[in-house]
């Protein structure tokens, strides 16, 4: 289970997340929606172990442990795995040679042997076929020329091979077309498992459609403003966000 408690951070002297509180069960997926600038991606840098911004109060539980006082190698052991909007771009590194690294610096950090080189090749070329994912695409430089949809893949590839406790999706969905929107949402869809939880960061409602959420979230000003069911996310999809704002105007 995550809790995060009272989440209180600024950056540059700018509060942006302002007392969030958020609870996600085993099995769980959670949607966070609200507009542009409330500190989505705020909080899944905070959680992922971005350096840039000063946590003044709270706690990230992950089964009772405070994620926020962990080093990044050590969260990423814990299972926490986050999907970047805007993923990285590693030119003179082989995406294989990037996955491979990545499976067995986890795998260290957990006190478990690393695999061999059959295992591993049989371990991406597995999960790699599941998303559509072409053999020659391992070999080039990680991200670097992949469209959108292509780099989309390759983290839900390493998602895939990492399983993850805890996985957050920053805007997984912004760029994507409707095939490669599709391919996402299986991929994901395909890892949902009864102890793992997922942070569905969306502000349309397009993916959801895709990826079915168990609760929705609003986010604004740096808090959750309100809770509910899938059909909160169609609720907002007509109606926008106006109102939570002018909440916090108020
Ligand atoms: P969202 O993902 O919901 O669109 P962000 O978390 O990216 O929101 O941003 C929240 C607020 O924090 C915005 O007002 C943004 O301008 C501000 N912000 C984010 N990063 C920085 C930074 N490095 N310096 C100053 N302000 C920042
Ligand atoms: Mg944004
Ligand atoms: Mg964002």
């Amino acid at each position: 289970m995550i809790e995060i408690k009272n989440l209180v951070a600024e950056i540059e002297g700018k509060r942006i997340l302002d007392g969030l509180n958020l609870t996600i069960h085993d099995g769980e997926v959670a949607a966070i929606m609200g507009p542009n600038g409330s500190g989505k991606s705020t909080l899944s840098y905070i959680i992922a172990g971005k350096e840039d911004y000063e946590i003044l109060d709270g706690e990230v539980l992950l089964d009772g442990e405070n994620v926020l006082e962990m080093e990044p190698s050590e969260r990423a052991a814990a299972g926490v795995f986050l999907a970047f909007q805007y993923p990285l771009e590693i030119p003179g590194v082989a995406t294989m040679t990037f996955l491979k690294a990545a499976l067995n610096a986890q795998r260290r950090a957990r006190e478990e042997t690393e695999l061999t080189t059959p295992e591993f090749m049989k371990a991406v070329q597995d999960a790699a076929g599941k998303l559509e994912i072409p053999r020659d695409m391992l070999k080039r430089a990680l991200n670097v020329g992949f469209s959108g949809g292509e780099k989309k893949r390759m983290e839900i590839l390493q998602m895939a091979l990492l399983e993850p406790r805890f996985c957050i999706l920053d805007e997984t969905d912004s760029g994507l077309d409707i095939d490669a929107l599709r391919v996402v949402s299986e991929g994901v869809n395909a890892l949902r498992a009864p102890n793992r939880s997922f942070l569905v960061i969306t502000h349309y409602q397009r993916l959801l459609q895709y990826i079915v959420p168990d609760t929705v979230h609003v986010m604004a000003n740096g808090k959750i403003m309100r809770s509910g069911g899938k059909e909160l996310a169609e609720e907002l999809e007509a109606n926008g966000y106006a109102d939570y704002k002018a909440q916090e105007a108020a």
